[in-house]
């Protein structure tokens, strides 16, 4: 390995655009993100409709073909 060609990783703090800070090892000094898990649909309840969703089609599918399937 040549020298140099290792850029140090870093802690940094990355802010995302809802405020939210978070923490973690980069090379880059500054990130700016749009999304954390703090503001990303996912994480806010709009997918936990789907997954909920998602668990009555298992549901569903067990109803159907029962549990030895
Ligand atoms: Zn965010």
């Amino acid at each position: 390995m040549k020298k140099g060609m290792h850029p140090e990783m870093k802690l940094i703090s990355v802010k995302c655009t809802c405020g939210a800070e978070h923490k973690f090892y980069s090379t880059k000094d500054n990130i700016k993100i749009d999304l954390c898990s703090s503001c990303h649909p996912f994480y806010l309840g709009d997918a936990s409709s789907m997954i909920i969703d998602t668990e009555g089609r298992v549901q569903k599918f067990r109803n159907k073909y029962g549990d030895n399937y």
